[in-house]
């Protein structure tokens, strides 16, 4: 199913880190976690791979005014288009769809992993429920190049500071299987939640498997195309 909206606004995130937000249709319904396929009518920037692409939700599902999505500005035709698109103007949405469903009850340690805009579903999820109470700590490690490039660093560490629960470690060196083997050493009865581009998912995962964490303890979203 497709939705048609409009954008209601633009914002720079981080170094080179775009924030579009977009009106959210009535009928539009959506769990922390999956992505739509943002489509602009007309590219204005020409792009082999089309007007199209698919962007996890950076927002909350109870936010039922705006949805938000966030990337790297590549140079893609796609990308140079949706940035130089006006507020106002109609954009089409699809109906959100994937399977990356982030836990609605803490019953055990979490640890999330975000490669840059990776952090996208999971603003989605800390959004809607950081206020909750969790009887567990969540542990989010957000790797970028450096803090420049973290888009939302300064409201995960607000996060942080409020919410005793939950810790933010940043990481700004390469991610290596053996830096995600260690780590697992220190979170060996969490659930894993890996998210970003596909090289920094399957690094993680080599990691932690040589860690000595299971495949059944490991979530992956590969955000296929980078
Ligand atoms: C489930 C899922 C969720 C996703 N969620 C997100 C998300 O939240 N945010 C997000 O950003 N992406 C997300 N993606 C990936 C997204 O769909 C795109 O594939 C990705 O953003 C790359 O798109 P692009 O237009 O930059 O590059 P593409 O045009 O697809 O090209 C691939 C690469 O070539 C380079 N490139 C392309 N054109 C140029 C040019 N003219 N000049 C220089 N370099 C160029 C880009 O650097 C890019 O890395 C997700 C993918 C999946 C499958």
């Amino acid at each position: 199913m497709v939705f048609e909206t409009h954008i209601t606004a633009h914002k720079e995130v981080a170094k080179g880190t775009h924030e579009v937000t977009l009106g959210r249709p009535t009928s539009f319904v959506f769990k922390a976690g999956q992505y739509t396929q943002v489509a602009v009518p007309k590219l204005t920037h020409s792009d082999p791979k089309g007007r199209s692409r698919q962007f996890s939700i950076a927002s909350s599902p109870y936010d039922m005014d705006e949805i938000k999505v966030v990337f790297r500005n590549s140079g893609s035709g796609f990308k140079e288009t949706l940035l130089h698109t006006s507020i106002g103007a109609s954009v089409q949405i699809e109906q959100a769809a994937g399977s990356f469903l982030l836990p609605q009850k803490v019953t055990r340690p979490q640890v999330f992993v975000a490669g840059g805009v990776g952090i996208a579903p999971l603003m989605s999820y800390l959004h809607q429920r950081i206020d909750d109470v969790w009887e567990q700590p969540v542990t989010l490690l957000y790797g970028n190049q450096n803090p420049e490039s973290a888009a939302y660093l300064g409201e995960l560490q607000q996060m942080s500071k409020q919410h005793r629960q939950f810790s933010l470690d940043n990481i700004y060196k390469r991610p290596t299987p053996g830096l995600f083997a260690k780590l697992a050493e220190k979170h060996q009865v969490a659930v894993w939640w890996v998210v970003g581009p596909p090289g920094m998912v399957s690094v993680t995962v080599n990691g932690l498997h040589l860690g000595g964490i299971s495949a059944d303890k490991i979530m992956t979203e590969s955000f296929d195309g980078y």
